[in-house]
């Protein structure tokens, strides 16, 4: 590490509050262009704390590399430590002035089945289990030779992180899951920062170039085959070649104008998402001849706060909280798959419900913390107070409390079947509320690849040469995605596209 910091860029990053509205449609860098010196902060729901990063110098910058990857989230990172562990030598382009994109804000963790932590904490579970349930998850609608592929290699993308020293042994319950499979970082906290840190960490080890406000703007071909790409580096525009090219560039919650194209119902709909998942890596691979899959399937999700688009982690849920609506009155299981619960709340007369829970599960679940600090928790000693505080009325809300404690203690909620998450009561003051509607979380549609993360043409066949991995794809997911999948998405099939690239370009 002390060895390349004399060519490194020092940037320092440090992870404030949510993205704003998400209605952003930036997708230059040159907004984000920093000189060279230039402190720079960035968005993150993730609880991650201050993190001091240090990137490739543009001057440092070659003509050529073996594989270009382009986007420096969870997938890219993971893609390019593969890609140099298999042989090659990779560069990684971001658009940002930091790495992260929306792996930094992940903030529940990462699901995979047959681990040897599940082992470990006698969790039985099974990798048809695991397909099952996403299959469920996904109304039948996901791609199920991507999904075969993606079980089979959760556990081990497990132990590929563990190695690394990015340890998720921490278990816990996620929506539309039927065992405890979501990892997390031991303390419970959120993957996202803890994830990025470990991945940039190992990039840095590797000796990676990993440059930052890298905006690639178009993938070349020459004679019918990928050549590189063309990068506005610090606002120069330069073109660099390699034989293959990654795309890991992300979803497009952050661009309105995509959104409102495959989803005119979700137009204004406060987002989740960071800045620069603005759609690039699609629009760049379509120019190519790429086929994309299921656009329209846009995800909702169902804890949103609405004034800046803070995601509040499944975590909190998993680990037991319920929602209620301004009546104070349970109104649907908490635990269903997340288009099911957002559209329980939009039937609501008010469009909101407040997510209800004790102090015990604020200590479970470190996220609390800092949604305490970002000022979107409403606290009270007792339950009527914290309804007091809610306006909601205080008979109900202590009645609503003791149903559910009994239903904890009976394992039986006869009132809406939930059947998970139903390992605590909520008993221990202070209690509290967070005020929560549906946000745009996830864009499960994209560009379509194969098991070998090989970009496929409208004509069915593979574009020689070019790769894609994590939220630019579509398919894994179908119709709706299972929280945990994500993150397992990213680590599983960028792996898979620095393996795959790597043997690509030694041929
Ligand atoms: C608030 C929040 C919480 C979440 N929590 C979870 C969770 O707990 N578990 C889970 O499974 N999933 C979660 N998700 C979803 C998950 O985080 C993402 O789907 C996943 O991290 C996407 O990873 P990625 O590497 O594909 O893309 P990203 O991490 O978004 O990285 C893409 C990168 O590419 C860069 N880029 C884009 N265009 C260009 C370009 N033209 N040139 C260069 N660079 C470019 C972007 O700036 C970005 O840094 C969450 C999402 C959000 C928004």
């Amino acid at each position: 590490m002390k060895k390349i910091v004399s060519s490194l860029l020092i940037v320092s990053a440090f992870l404030l509050t949510a993205c704003g509205s998400g209605n952003t449609n930036s997708s230059s860098a040159s907004s984000a262009t920093n000189s060279s010196t230039e402190k720079t902060s960035a968005s993150s729901d993730a609880n991650s704390g201050a993190s001091e990063q240090e990137y490739t110098d543009p001057s440092q910058l070659k003509d050529s590399y073996d594989v270009i990857i382009v986007g420096a989230g969870g997938a890219g990172m993971a893609a390019a430590i593969q890609a140099k562990e298999a042989g090659a030598n990779p560069v990684i382009f971001e658009k940002m002035p930091i790495a992260g994109g929306n792996t930094l804000k992940s903030s529940g963790g990462m699901n995979a089945s047959e681990t040897k932590f599940q082992k470990e904490q006698g969790i039985e579970d099974s990798n048809d289990t695991f397909f099952e349930d996403t299959l469920k998850g996904g109304q039948e609608t996901n791609d199920r030779d991507l999904l075969r592929y993606f079980v089979d290699h959760s556990a081990d993308a497990i132990d590929w992180l563990d190695n690394m020293g990015i340890t998720l042994n921490n278990i816990s319950y996620s929506g539309g899951a039927s065992v405890k499979r979501i990892h997390r970082p031991a303390d419970g906290s959120a993957v996202g920062g803890y994830l990025v840190d470990g991945l940039i960490r190992n990039v840095h080890e590797r000796e990676i170039p990993l440059f930052v406000n890298a905006d690639v703007t178009k993938i070349n071909e020459t004679d019918d085959k990928i050549s590189g790409v063309t990068v506005s580096i610090n606002g120069e525009e330069k073109e660099i070649n390699a034989k293959a090219v990654v795309v890991t560039t992300g979803g497009f919650g952050s661009n309105e104008e995509m959104i409102t194209k495959y989803r005119p119902d979700l137009k204004g709909y406060v987002s989740t998402t960071s800045e620069g998942s603005t759609g690039d890596g699609i629009k760049m691979i379509e120019a190519l001849g790429g086929q994309t899959v299921a656009m329209d399937q846009i995800q909702v999700h169902p804890t949103v706060v609405q004034k800046d688009g803070m995601l509040i982690s499944e975590t909190v849920r998993g680990e037991g909280a319920i929602l209620v609506n301004q009546q104070g009155k349970r109104f649907f299981n908490e635990l269903e798959t997340r288009d099911k619960v957002s559209a329980a709340e939009t039937e609501l007369p008010e469009h909101y419900a407040y997510l209800i829970f004790d102090d015990a599960l604020a200590k479970r679940a470190k996220q609390v913390d800092f949604y305490k600090e970002q000022g979107v928790v409403e606290e009270g000693a007792t339950i009527e107070e914290l309804a007091k505080k809610i306006d909601v009325p205080e008979e109900t809300l202590k009645a609503t409390l003791d149903t559910w404690n009994k239903a904890v203690a009976d394992k039986k909620d006869e009132e809406f079947g939930r059947e998970t998450a139903m390992d605590y009561d909520l008993t221990e003051g202070p209690f509290y509320a967070i005020q929560i509607a549906p946000g745009i979380h996830h864009t499960m549609g994209g560009v379509k690849i194969n098991t070998e993360t090989q970009v496929i043409n409208k004509e069915d066949k593979t574009i020689p040469g070019l790769y894609a991995a994590g939220e630019v794809t579509g398919g894994l997911h179908g119709n709706n995605r299972i929280g945990g999948n994500a993150v397992a998405d990213i680590i599983i099939f960028g792996r898979q596209a620095g393996n795959q690239s790597a043997g690509f370009v030694k041929q």
